[in-house]
């Protein structure tokens, strides 16, 4: 029998894990020995309107359990001893300072996550500029949302993931969902959709699986993995061919019609179809669907834009949203389904490589100017552009950086060729890993820091609508853990920089990310924690302190300095892997509903981990049994950088030459260990959606 509670409490929070960011209530009852906890749904969130998915129900316990890291802990003879913080502040300030002496300030790199808050995305920028001095800065954002990123910032000339507010998506007479599977990763949201069918409005999925999300579609086409560039010329020589087009948009907002028209002039049809696997009538349906529509969305995910041709992909989307005008008006736009907690707002403040905060450029001497001056310090001190994510994992292996501090992040399991990045990081002479649990990445590092959990820390998240969230701290940090920014602070301080970075609260770092901001094209200035808060957030940009914040962009004008958007001619590139006698089966990799990114919390909480405890390999029957795998049995799966043993389960929503595998698991169940690193040219995202494998019975 459990013990009678002696205190009851209630407080508000937001769930720390996808990027709608549910707002949910923790309920603390306090009994004389310990503290239970529950979440219940805040039925006043306007934009979830009290639902959560069962991560979100479950969203306390890895926050509350008992194997949370408490104590800063050294790595000595192989195992990790407990240390006090001064020892440890003390052991990073001798490693990274004797490893700049030796080698030269860009030996120590900073890798950080898309789930950090602004605050703490902003203060790492700055640590590794300011503190480290360090060219060497990127994050797991990477692997998220910059393929979407670089191409709404060549496309419309800035990036905000949705262009709309969600409550405009019932506006909609027409939805494309291409490569995003809303149902398993952003479920709270899919009933915005269902009141746009209710409507009747059309919806068309584009994915190489029938995921959860066809449930609602009208036209599910079950596109080959790595053809959607394909896929959109086709629609679009529809578009244009039979007069969906909008001339009056083209010719008054935007650039480059003619060359998109001459190029989509050559596009055959049946080529089209023969490459997709997409029949024309479908395609012809799909282009008609959309162009008929009054009003339309487009929305992109991963599964377009995880891809080495994940730039040219979205602009292609970006293409068909122009042609027909559909931008700037009520249920007219783009969106990239972020997936990250803060995949929006951790890209604009300056964890990227070519960076700074409110989305200025390093290389830009202007960007460079303002930001050093907010940060006094010299502008010729600040630091060059870096290099991306997985390139700062192949300059570990090259020996270029020597020491490395990853905040919020799990690269071993996360980064495409896993098996490269995980000798790479043992190369390291120094690594420092800041994380809630004993990662498979902490497990590498010679010393791991406590940090903060969600519930525990303060700031702000942006979330997948570009609005921006106040969450405060609702329960105190577990043995000796910090925050995660005062850890930062503790480091730079330790380092002899501590003068840049004296704050009391996040709120004052909040306080300079906006002055930071101030003129870029991510602009805060005009938010404060008193505003976000009274008003459930707010949209950037915002420039003002009486601006009302921005829902709907580019009404009247883009972002490019002559205020028109640009099309591109894109040309379908093949995936870097096609199939061959060797390796005859596509994989591609995705979330499933139980587990967040790397898994680190998610496969921490017992309730979501017993419901899909290890990673399985989705394949269609008529595949598995020509290869002799039976449901539940095992199958050896390898591409041309590893091989791994997963259950198999069959389903006959696949494609039958493409297997599907979760990516939240690490060690021997790494699909990462498989999956391709040929990256973007313009975004450097991994070609992780499309290799080929071979797969016998194992
Ligand atoms: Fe909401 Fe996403 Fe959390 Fe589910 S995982 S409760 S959809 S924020």
């Amino acid at each position: 029998q459990s013990e009678p509670a002696v205190k009851v409490s209630t407080s508000r929070t937001e769930c720390p894990y996808c990027s709608v960011q549910c707002t949910m209530n923790l309920h603390e009852e306090q009994t004389i020995r310990v503290s239970r906890y529950s979440i219940s749904p805040n039925k006043a969130d306007p934009v979830t309107e009290g639902r959560l998915c069962v991560k979100g129900l479950q969203a306390h316990t890895h926050a509350v359990d008992d194997r949370r890291l408490r104590y800063p802990m050294r790595r000595l003879l192989g195992r990790l001893s407990p240390v006090s913080w001064d020892d440890a502040l003390q052991q990073i300030k001798e490693r990274f300072e004797a490893l700049k002496e030796t080698y030269g300030p860009d030996s120590v790199g900073v890798y950080g996550g898309g789930s950090l808050t602004n605050e703490e995305s902003y203060l790492l920028g700055k640590f590794a500029r300011v503190a480290l001095q360090t060219r060497y800065i990127d994050y797991n954002g990477r692997f998220c949302m910059s393929a979407a990123a670089g191409a709404s910032n060549l496309t419309f000339g800035v990036d905000r993931g949705l262009t709309n507010p969600l409550s405009e998506v019932p506006l909609a007479k027409c939805i494309i969902l291409a490569g995003t599977n809303l149902a398993e990763c952003q479920p709270t949201i899919m009933q915005y959709f269902r009141k746009a069918r209710q409507e009747g409005c059309k919806i068309i999925v584009i994915d190489p699986r029938e995921t959860a999300t066809c449930s609602i579609a009208d036209l599910h086409l079950k596109v080959r993995p790595g053809y959607d560039a394909a896929l959109v010329n086709g629609m679009l020589k529809v578009l244009i061919e039979e007069g969906y087009t909008d001339p009056e948009f083209i010719e008054r907002r935007t650039s480059g019609y003619s060359e998109l028209a001459e190029h989509i002039s050559k596009v055959s049809l049946t080529e089209v179809a023969e490459l997709t696997d997409i029949a024309p009538e479908l395609i012809t349906e799909a282009a008609r669907m959309y162009g008929r529509a009054e009003t339309g969305l487009v929305f992109t995910a991963r599964g377009v834009e995880q891809h080495a041709s994940g730039v040219a992909n979205v602009r292609n989307f970006l293409n068909m949203v122009l042609v027909t005008g559909k931008i700037g008006k009520p249920g007219c736009g783009y969106g990239a389904v972020t997936g990250q907690a803060n995949g929006q707002g951790g890209r604009e403040h300056g964890q990227k490589a070519d960076q700074l905060p409110g989305y200025r450029m390093i290389e830009h001497p202007e960007h460079r100017a303002y930001i050093a001056s907010v940060w006094g310090v010299p502008e010729e001190e600040l630091p060059r552009k870096g290099v991306s994510a997985y390139e700062m994992m192949e300059a570990i292996d090259r020996g270029e950086i020597k020491g490395l501090l990853i905040l919020g992040s799990n690269p071993v399991v996360s980064n495409p060729n896993a098996q490269l990045v995980e000798k790479a990081l043992r190369k390291l002479e120094f690594l420092v890993v800041i994380d809630l649990f004993e990662s498979e990445t902490a497990r590498l590092a010679h010393l791991v820091l406590p940090g903060s959990a969600y519930l525990e820390d303060e700031g702000t998240i942006t979330q997948l609508e570009g609005r921006v969230m106040v969450r405060r701290a609702v329960k105190p940090l577990p043995g000796k853990a910090r925050l995660d920014w005062r850890i930062l602070c503790d480091i730079a301080d330790a380092m002899g920089k501590g003068a840049f970075f004296r704050y009391r609260n996040a709120e004052e770092i909040f306080n300079e990310l906006r002055i930071a901001s101030k003129g870029g094209k991510a602009d805060y200035y005009g938010m404060t924690y008193d505003r976000l808060e009274r008003q459930h957030g707010m949209f950037w940009p915002c420039p003002e302190k009486g601006h009302p914040g921005t829902p709907r962009m580019f009404g009247e004008s883009f972002g490019h300095d002559d205020g028109l958007a640009r099309f591109a001619a894109v040309e379908h590139q093949q995936p870097k892997e096609g199939t061959s006698g060797k390796y005859p089966y596509l994989l591609t990799t995705g979330r499933v509903l139980q587990h967040y990114l790397s898994g680190v919390q998610t496969r921490n909480t017992p309730e979501l981990n017993s419901k899909y405890p290890e990673p399985m390999m989705e394949i269609h029957p008529d595949t598995a049994g020509a290869i002799g795998l039976v449901n539940g049995g095992q199958a050896q799966v390898t591409s041309r950088r590893g091989s791994i043993r997963l259950k198999v389960k069959l389903s006959s929503k696949i494609r039958q030459d493409t297997v599907f595998v979760p990516f939240h698991w690490g060690g021997e169940q790494c699909i990462n260990r498989l999956t391709h690193h040929a990256l973007d040219p313009v975004s450097r995202m991994p070609e992780f959606k499309v290799c080929s494998v071979a797969i016998l019975p194992g």
